[in-house]
């Protein structure tokens, strides 16, 4: 591996992208002095009555400028000379600055006339976007201005996560800077204790819908909330013909009259009776054992890789029944999930209704599959087709998460995040959603890349890694660099080489054939590794970042043990007798200032068993 230090000295030594605005308030031509001497006479202001967002804009600049120079602005409700405007106010409309023009969620950080103006689209409190979602630009606006000014990161949750540079004298530098998302909705799905939501919004992302995102789209699994048991007991006739038995998942016939019309009836009432709700979903129940009786059986086809699709029976039933909705709820959108047997385009150009919001899941790259060439290949043609048939699409992946991984670290996989995003932005789709591991130990630099492209799908993915290893693991970096570019050599290898090509049951597993071809292998270079990059760490929160990762191969171990992948006389640091784990278990949950619990994955599955 090449060394990334240059690389990363050089990202924070250039200078700042200034994009100068065609019209607008003229630019300020000297540096706006925030802080000089241990002292300010900058205040940061709002005006009366702003919403929440601009608050907390203001509490939180407040909060990294004390942390980064040991001043605490005021935050004031009357504008002053020197100020930091946030939002939109009678003095940024002064300024030439208005929102009228601006796109949900996007800011404009300008400054003018002795003063910095951070001022994004802001919905008010209480209320939403037209898309159902909430617009909070302003406090956006004020997370980019503290990474550009102050060159704060906030690489994980929590106190281990936040950076924030020292300085002594605080200016902002003459700018003028616009940003808006590359998508309107952005969704981590993350366990969420308060730490971990307020580390998604600091990068713009939320980890659950509502939290950020100017569009809500809700397309989960519904037919049985829709056709309750009483229903479908009542009307064994409806139920579908299973050619899957041992895949009892309900699935009614969509080619069944009364059983669309019933669901339609039912989806009707809920939308009828939840008038917050700007999307609701008419999507299948989980699993893929789609019906197959005669008529259905007639549009059944063959998806490029010989397997069946049921993709135009879903989509004529999407249609069927957002025509019934619309004509009594216009303003409403139905979410319809297109996956696993459903996931390839129909071969004919079908027109879809104008009110159905398609979410796209390809379960076939759900687990780095995007390695397997196939996939990858067709990927960028998948997009574009699923974007002629749907012009209102959201896409939804696992790209990283794994079932039962019992602390295995992921890597992660650099090259299938700058195809997923560069193809998403291509191809217009407005939604990401991104399920992913909560272990922070080690999926700190993949949940942080994923926040970053969901806000910036042109973020230059190679640059953000080597910041994201460098500010995590200092002078370790290399070192934990080439742990990860070890894993997630192993995985492609594996998944190019050893896994069968075709979707099946542990695909997105840590199963056996994996710990054996990738994990039990590489366990001594991660030592060994791991091991440098703590003696070479000087840094004492770059060392606790890598005593994480070493904890959580402790974990990992352990599972491989109880499994019966390996033995404890392996003579790694990480390998520990039941009595030492018994032990090191205890001091890690309780000793003061130890990482919270929510970093490991305790309750993870267990790894299966070698036997
Ligand atoms: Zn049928």
């Amino acid at each position: 591996m090449k060394s990334i230090l240059p690389l990363i000295t050089a990202l924070c030594l250039s200078p700042l992208v200034l994009l100068c605005a065609a019209e607008g308030p003229k630019i300020e031509t000297v540096d706006v002095v925030v802080v000089a001497k241990g002292s300010s006479a900058c205040s940061l202001y709002y005006e009366p009555g702003a919403p929440k967002s601009v608050r907390l804009a203001a509490e939180e600049i407040q909060r990294v400028i004390r942390l980064a120079t040991g001043v605490s602005l005021p935050v004031v409700t009357e504008a002053t000379p020197l100020m930091i405007c946030l939002g939109d106010c009678a003095a940024a409309r002064a300024a030439g600055i208005g929102v009228e023009a601006m796109a949900d969620e996007s800011f404009q950080i300008i400054t003018h006339n002795h003063a910095v103006f951070i001022v994004g689209k802001d919905t008010g409190d209480g209320r939403t976007t037209s898309r159902g979602g909430l617009s909070k630009g302003t406090l956006f606006g004020a997370y980019a201005f503290l990474e550009r000014v102050v060159g704060a990161r906030w690489i994980m949750p929590g106190e281990l996560g936040e950076i924030i540079p020292h300085h002594d004298r605080l200016v902002v530098p003459p700018m003028n800077i616009r940003e808006a998302p590359s998508f309107s909705s952005r969704q981590l799905e993350l366990s969420d204790p308060p730490v971990v939501r307020q580390w998604a919004l600091r990068n713009r992302v939320g980890t659950q819908p509502g939290d950020a995102g100017a569009l809500w789209v809700d397309s989960s699994h519904s037919w049985n909330e829709r056709l309750p048991q009483a229903i479908r007991d009542s009307h064994p006739d409806w139920a579908a013909v299973n050619p899957y038995p041992e895949k009892p998942n309900y699935k009614f016939c969509t080619r069944n009259a009364e059983a669309v019309s019933a669901f339609t009836k039912s989806l009707c009432q809920e939308v009828g009776t939840d008038q917050s709700r700007y999307m609701i979903s008419a999507s299948p129940s989980d699993g893929q054992s789609f019906c197959h009786c005669d008529r259905c059986k007639a549009f059944i086809t063959l998806n490029a890789h010989g397997k069946e699709s049921t993709t135009r029976n879903l989509l004529d039933f999407y249609n069927a029944v957002v025509r019934v909705v619309a004509q009594s709820h216009p303003d409403r959108m139905i979410g319809a999930l297109v996956y696993g047997a459903n996931e390839y385009p129909p071969a004919e150009m079908l027109k879809l209704d104008k009110h159905l919001f398609i979410e796209w899941a390809p379960l076939n790259v759900y687990g780095l599959g995007l390695y397997k060439d196939a996939y990858r290949a067709e990927f960028d043609h998948l997009a574009e087709r699923w974007k002629r048939i749907a012009p209102n699409l959201a896409y939804s992946n696992y790209l990283h998460w794994h079932r039962s991984r019992g602390c295995a670290p992921l890597a992660p996989a650099p090259e299938l995040m700058k195809l997923e995003f560069a193809t998403l932005k291509k191809h217009g789709i407005h939604s990401v959603r991104e399920a992913v591991d909560p272990n922070w130990a080690y999926a700190g630099p993949n949940n942080w890349l994923l926040a970053r492209l969901m806000w910036n799908a042109d973020g230059d993915v190679d640059a953000l890694y080597c910041e994201w290893l460098t500010l995590s693991y200092g002078e370790g970096a290399e070192a934990m660099g080439l742990v990860y570019a070890l894993i997630d050599d192993a995985f492609r290898r594996f998944k190019q080489q050893d896994e069968p090509f075709h979707y099946a049951a542990g695909q997105y597993d840590i199963d056996k054939p994996k710990i054996e071809k990738i994990y039990l292998p590489l366990l001594p270079r991660i030592h060994t590794l791991s091991q440098e990059a703590l003696a070479k760490a000087n840094d004492q929160r770059a060392k606790q970042r890598i005593s994480l990762f070493v904890d959580n191969m402790k974990f990992f171990h352990r599972e491989l043990r109880r499994a019966g992948y390996v033995r404890a006389d392996a003579g790694y640091e990480f390998v520990l007798s039941d009595d030492e784990f018994a032990k090191f278990e205890t001091s890690s949950s309780e000793t003061p200032g130890s990482p919270p619990s929510w970093y490991f994955m305790r309750k993870t599955q267990p790894l299966p068993s070698y036997k």
